[in-house]
Protein backbone atom coordinates (compact mmCIF):
# COMPACT_ATOMS: atom_id res chain seq x y z
CA UNK A 1 0.00 0.00 0.00
CA UNK A 2 1.39 3.66 -0.93
CA UNK A 3 2.27 5.92 1.72
CA UNK A 4 -0.91 8.44 0.20
CA UNK A 5 -2.94 4.99 0.40
CA UNK A 6 -2.67 4.87 4.07
CA UNK A 7 -2.91 8.12 4.76
CA UNK A 8 -6.19 8.72 3.08
CA UNK A 9 -7.35 5.41 4.95
CA UNK A 10 -6.54 7.04 8.55
CA UNK A 11 -8.35 10.06 7.54
CA UNK A 12 -11.19 8.02 6.60
CA UNK A 13 -10.98 6.13 10.21
CA UNK A 14 -10.80 9.52 12.05
CA UNK A 15 -13.99 10.58 9.94
CA UNK A 16 -15.85 7.61 11.38
CA UNK A 17 -14.40 8.06 14.69
CA UNK A 18 -15.87 11.83 14.58
CA UNK A 19 -19.18 11.05 13.15
CA UNK A 20 -19.44 8.24 15.74
CA UNK A 21 -18.45 10.65 18.91
CA UNK A 22 -20.84 13.42 17.14
CA UNK A 23 -23.44 10.76 17.65
CA UNK A 24 -22.76 10.43 20.75
CA UNK A 25 -23.36 13.24 21.67
CA UNK A 26 -26.33 14.03 20.01
CA UNK A 27 -27.94 11.28 22.04
CA UNK A 28 -29.10 13.60 24.67
CA UNK A 29 -30.91 11.56 27.38
CA UNK A 30 -27.29 9.46 27.67
CA UNK A 31 -25.43 12.66 29.48
CA UNK A 32 -27.92 13.51 32.21
CA UNK A 33 -26.58 15.82 35.27
CA UNK A 34 -27.69 16.18 38.85
CA UNK A 35 -28.69 19.54 40.09
CA UNK A 36 -29.74 20.91 43.66
CA UNK A 37 -31.15 23.92 44.44
CA UNK A 38 -31.40 26.23 47.68
CA UNK A 39 -33.72 27.14 49.37
CA UNK A 40 -36.43 24.81 47.52
CA UNK A 41 -38.64 27.95 47.42
CA UNK A 42 -36.63 31.63 47.70
CA UNK A 43 -37.98 35.12 48.01
CA UNK A 44 -38.09 37.76 45.27
CA UNK A 45 -35.60 40.35 45.90
CA UNK A 46 -33.10 37.31 47.15
CA UNK A 47 -30.76 35.11 46.61
CA UNK A 48 -30.03 31.26 46.36
CA UNK A 49 -27.19 28.55 45.30
CA UNK A 50 -27.64 26.26 42.35
CA UNK A 51 -25.37 23.48 42.16
CA UNK A 52 -24.51 21.06 39.17
CA UNK A 53 -22.57 17.86 40.38
CA UNK A 54 -20.50 17.24 36.96
CA UNK A 55 -16.69 16.40 35.62
CA UNK A 56 -14.28 18.58 35.06
CA UNK A 57 -15.10 17.91 30.83
CA UNK A 58 -18.03 19.82 30.69
CA UNK A 59 -18.65 23.38 31.01
CA UNK A 60 -22.38 24.03 32.04
CA UNK A 61 -24.40 27.61 30.59
CA UNK A 62 -27.32 28.66 32.88
CA UNK A 63 -30.02 31.27 31.54
CA UNK A 64 -32.44 32.91 33.86
CA UNK A 65 -34.16 35.60 33.71
CA UNK A 66 -32.64 36.41 30.11
CA UNK A 67 -29.08 36.41 31.20
CA UNK A 68 -26.75 33.72 30.79
CA UNK A 69 -24.17 32.52 33.44
CA UNK A 70 -21.55 30.32 34.31
CA UNK A 71 -20.91 28.22 37.44
CA UNK A 72 -18.21 28.33 39.80
CA UNK A 73 -15.72 25.52 39.91
CA UNK A 74 -15.31 24.49 43.67
CA UNK A 75 -13.73 21.25 44.27
CA UNK A 76 -15.51 18.83 42.84
CA UNK A 77 -18.58 20.37 42.35
CA UNK A 78 -20.38 23.29 40.39
CA UNK A 79 -22.15 26.43 42.11
CA UNK A 80 -23.89 29.34 41.54
CA UNK A 81 -25.48 32.32 43.55
CA UNK A 82 -28.06 33.87 41.22
CA UNK A 83 -30.54 36.57 41.93
CA UNK A 84 -34.52 36.51 41.78
CA UNK A 85 -35.92 39.99 40.39
CA UNK A 86 -37.70 42.07 42.94
CA UNK A 87 -41.01 41.63 40.99
CA UNK A 88 -40.90 38.01 40.73
CA UNK A 89 -44.43 35.93 40.53
CA UNK A 90 -44.45 32.78 41.22
CA UNK A 91 -41.98 30.73 39.34
CA UNK A 92 -38.56 31.34 37.99
CA UNK A 93 -37.34 29.39 34.90
CA UNK A 94 -33.81 28.48 34.85
CA UNK A 95 -32.52 26.60 32.09
CA UNK A 96 -28.89 24.75 32.26
CA UNK A 97 -27.27 23.04 29.88
CA UNK A 98 -24.38 21.16 29.30
CA UNK A 99 -21.87 21.44 26.98
CA UNK A 100 -18.46 19.96 25.22
CA UNK A 101 -16.28 22.29 23.43
CA UNK A 102 -19.46 24.44 22.37
CA UNK A 103 -21.74 21.74 21.82
CA UNK A 104 -25.23 21.19 23.98
CA UNK A 105 -24.67 17.32 25.12
CA UNK A 106 -27.81 17.82 27.49
CA UNK A 107 -30.43 20.34 28.55
CA UNK A 108 -32.44 20.80 31.69
CA UNK A 109 -35.48 23.32 32.48
CA UNK A 110 -35.80 23.75 36.03
CA UNK A 111 -39.09 25.86 37.53
CA UNK A 112 -37.94 27.33 40.75
CA UNK A 113 -41.14 27.99 42.99
CA UNK A 114 -40.48 31.65 44.22
CA UNK A 115 -42.30 33.32 47.08
CA UNK A 116 -43.90 36.95 45.98
CA UNK A 117 -42.81 40.16 47.99
CA UNK A 118 -45.15 42.23 49.16
CA UNK A 119 -43.75 45.73 48.21
CA UNK A 120 -44.39 48.97 49.73
CA UNK A 121 -45.20 52.04 48.13
CA UNK A 122 -43.95 55.80 49.42
CA UNK A 123 -44.58 58.86 47.28
CA UNK A 124 -41.85 61.51 46.51
CA UNK A 125 -41.96 64.71 47.31
CA UNK A 126 -41.22 67.09 44.72
CA UNK A 127 -38.86 68.30 46.62
CA UNK A 128 -36.72 65.07 46.97
CA UNK A 129 -37.38 64.30 42.96
CA UNK A 130 -35.82 67.35 42.02
CA UNK A 131 -32.58 66.81 44.05
CA UNK A 132 -32.28 63.60 42.48
CA UNK A 133 -32.05 65.05 38.91
CA UNK A 134 -30.49 63.29 36.86
CA UNK A 135 -27.23 65.56 36.13
CA UNK A 136 -24.60 64.36 33.71
CA UNK A 137 -22.64 63.81 36.90
CA UNK A 138 -25.16 61.88 38.72
CA UNK A 139 -25.11 59.43 35.34
CA UNK A 140 -21.56 58.93 35.23
CA UNK A 141 -21.56 57.81 38.97
CA UNK A 142 -24.04 55.71 38.91
CA UNK A 143 -22.79 53.96 35.41
CA UNK A 144 -19.64 53.35 37.93
CA UNK A 145 -20.97 52.11 40.15
CA UNK A 146 -23.26 49.65 38.63
CA UNK A 147 -20.34 48.56 36.59
CA UNK A 148 -18.53 47.67 40.01
CA UNK A 149 -21.31 45.87 41.74
CA UNK A 150 -21.54 43.57 38.34
CA UNK A 151 -17.70 42.59 39.11
CA UNK A 152 -16.57 38.85 38.53
CA UNK A 153 -13.89 37.31 40.22
CA UNK A 154 -13.94 33.44 40.09
CA UNK A 155 -12.26 33.21 43.64
CA UNK A 156 -14.35 32.79 46.31
CA UNK A 157 -12.97 35.30 48.90
CA UNK A 158 -15.62 34.95 51.58
CA UNK A 159 -17.36 32.89 54.39
CA UNK A 160 -20.56 31.89 55.83
CA UNK A 161 -22.43 33.88 57.18
CA UNK A 162 -22.63 37.91 56.05
CA UNK A 163 -23.01 39.77 59.31
CA UNK A 164 -24.70 43.08 59.45
CA UNK A 165 -22.46 46.04 59.36
CA UNK A 166 -23.57 48.00 61.87
CA UNK A 167 -25.72 46.66 65.36
CA UNK A 168 -28.78 49.34 64.53
CA UNK A 169 -31.91 48.56 63.14
CA UNK A 170 -33.03 49.12 59.39
CA UNK A 171 -34.89 52.20 59.40
CA UNK A 172 -36.01 51.58 55.52
CA UNK A 173 -36.52 48.09 54.29
CA UNK A 174 -35.05 46.66 50.74
CA UNK A 175 -37.23 47.09 48.05
CA UNK A 176 -39.63 49.87 49.43
CA UNK A 177 -41.28 51.59 46.21
CA UNK A 178 -40.39 55.16 46.11
CA UNK A 179 -43.33 56.21 42.98
CA UNK A 180 -42.68 60.25 42.07
CA UNK A 181 -43.97 62.31 38.90
CA UNK A 182 -40.54 62.25 37.08
CA UNK A 183 -39.54 58.75 38.34
CA UNK A 184 -40.09 56.02 40.40
CA UNK A 185 -37.44 53.54 41.60
CA UNK A 186 -37.30 50.65 44.19
CA UNK A 187 -35.51 50.98 47.30
CA UNK A 188 -32.36 48.34 46.08
CA UNK A 189 -30.72 48.26 49.90
CA UNK A 190 -31.45 48.41 53.37
CA UNK A 191 -31.13 52.08 55.25
CA UNK A 192 -29.98 51.51 58.98
CA UNK A 193 -29.76 55.10 61.33
CA UNK A 194 -26.96 55.59 63.47
CA UNK A 195 -24.93 58.21 65.23
CA UNK A 196 -22.33 60.05 63.01
CA UNK A 197 -19.28 58.42 63.22
CA UNK A 198 -20.24 55.15 64.18
CA UNK A 199 -17.96 52.43 62.91
CA UNK A 200 -19.79 50.42 59.66
CA UNK A 201 -17.60 46.89 59.19
CA UNK A 202 -17.03 44.75 56.60
CA UNK A 203 -20.37 42.05 55.83
CA UNK A 204 -17.35 39.93 54.83
CA UNK A 205 -13.98 39.16 53.37
CA UNK A 206 -13.01 40.47 50.03
CA UNK A 207 -11.05 43.51 48.24
CA UNK A 208 -12.53 46.95 47.70
CA UNK A 209 -13.28 47.69 44.19
CA UNK A 210 -14.67 50.91 44.43
CA UNK A 211 -13.42 53.73 46.77
CA UNK A 212 -14.75 57.51 45.93
CA UNK A 213 -15.76 60.82 48.36
CA UNK A 214 -18.14 63.54 46.53
CA UNK A 215 -20.96 61.50 44.83
CA UNK A 216 -23.85 63.20 44.25
CA UNK A 217 -26.49 60.92 45.74
CA UNK A 218 -24.12 58.38 47.12
CA UNK A 219 -21.73 60.55 48.54
CA UNK A 220 -18.77 58.98 50.10
CA UNK A 221 -18.81 55.07 49.11
CA UNK A 222 -17.07 51.66 49.08
CA UNK A 223 -17.95 48.60 47.22
CA UNK A 224 -16.34 45.18 48.22
CA UNK A 225 -16.04 42.17 46.31
CA UNK A 226 -16.55 39.07 48.16
CA UNK A 227 -16.07 37.41 45.02
CA UNK A 228 -17.83 34.76 42.77
CA UNK A 229 -20.28 37.62 41.76
CA UNK A 230 -21.22 38.41 45.35
CA UNK A 231 -20.91 42.11 46.43
CA UNK A 232 -21.30 44.53 49.02
CA UNK A 233 -22.08 48.31 49.17
CA UNK A 234 -21.89 50.92 51.89
CA UNK A 235 -23.25 54.53 50.77
CA UNK A 236 -23.75 58.23 52.55
CA UNK A 237 -20.29 57.52 54.81
CA UNK A 238 -18.60 59.90 56.73
CA UNK A 239 -15.00 58.85 56.32
CA UNK A 240 -13.80 56.19 54.91
CA UNK A 241 -10.50 54.35 55.76
CA UNK A 242 -10.03 51.94 53.07
CA UNK A 243 -9.16 52.51 49.09
CA UNK A 244 -9.20 50.65 45.87
CA UNK A 245 -7.34 47.59 46.02
CA UNK A 246 -7.31 47.25 49.77
CA UNK A 247 -8.01 43.91 50.87
CA UNK A 248 -10.61 43.70 53.70
CA UNK A 249 -11.48 41.03 56.59
CA UNK A 250 -15.07 40.18 57.64
CA UNK A 251 -16.00 42.61 60.26
CA UNK A 252 -13.36 45.05 59.86
CA UNK A 253 -13.86 48.84 60.30
CA UNK A 254 -14.38 50.53 56.74
CA UNK A 255 -15.50 53.35 57.31
CA UNK A 256 -17.95 55.69 59.52
CA UNK A 257 -21.38 56.31 59.29
CA UNK A 258 -22.58 59.93 57.99
CA UNK A 259 -24.80 61.80 55.80
CA UNK A 260 -22.71 62.23 52.59
CA UNK A 261 -24.32 62.79 49.51
CA UNK A 262 -28.23 62.97 49.10
CA UNK A 263 -29.44 61.84 52.85
CA UNK A 264 -31.65 63.24 55.65
CA UNK A 265 -29.79 62.31 58.42
CA UNK A 266 -26.83 60.31 59.32
CA UNK A 267 -27.94 56.66 58.17
CA UNK A 268 -26.02 53.46 56.28
CA UNK A 269 -27.01 52.53 53.03
CA UNK A 270 -26.31 48.89 52.21
CA UNK A 271 -26.61 47.14 49.09
CA UNK A 272 -25.84 43.69 48.41
CA UNK A 273 -25.22 42.50 44.78
CA UNK A 274 -25.27 38.92 43.32
CA UNK A 275 -24.41 38.79 39.64
CA UNK A 276 -25.25 42.50 39.42
CA UNK A 277 -28.57 42.25 40.89
CA UNK A 278 -29.41 43.85 43.98
CA UNK A 279 -30.76 41.67 46.88
CA UNK A 280 -32.34 42.06 50.32
CA UNK A 281 -28.96 42.20 52.60
CA UNK A 282 -31.13 41.09 55.30
CA UNK A 283 -32.21 38.32 53.87
CA UNK A 284 -28.86 36.98 52.04
CA UNK A 285 -27.32 37.23 55.73
CA UNK A 286 -29.94 34.83 57.11
CA UNK A 287 -29.91 32.85 54.42
CA UNK A 288 -25.34 32.75 54.80
CA UNK A 289 -26.57 31.67 58.28
CA UNK A 290 -28.19 28.56 56.98
CA UNK A 291 -25.19 27.35 55.04
CA UNK A 292 -22.41 25.56 56.67
CA UNK A 293 -18.92 27.95 57.30
CA UNK A 294 -16.97 28.14 53.79
CA UNK A 295 -18.47 24.65 52.64
CA UNK A 296 -21.76 24.53 50.31
CA UNK A 297 -24.59 22.73 51.58
CA UNK A 298 -23.82 18.83 50.47
CA UNK A 299 -26.97 17.47 52.51
CA UNK A 300 -29.52 19.82 51.25
CA UNK A 301 -32.50 18.10 49.13
CA UNK A 302 -31.91 18.17 45.45
CA UNK A 303 -35.31 20.31 44.22
CA UNK A 304 -35.81 18.44 40.84
ZN1 LIG B 1 -31.10 53.84 51.25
Amino acid sequence: MSKKAILSKILDMTRLKLIFVFFLLSAVPLYPFETEIYPEKPKAGTGFLLLIRGSNLFSYEITCGRKKYAPYRRDRILEIFLPIPIGAQDTLSILVKKQLAGITLSRKLIDLPVEKREIKTVYLRQKDEAMRQKEPAVEEQQSLFLSAVATQTLERRWEAPFIQPLDSPVTTPFALYRKGKLYSYYHKGIDIAAPRGTPVKSANSGSVVLSETGFNIYGSLIVIDHGQGILSSYLHLEKIFKKNGDTVEKGEIIGEVGSSGWATGPHLHMGLHIQGTSVDPIAWTEFTETLPASKSPEKSEPAH
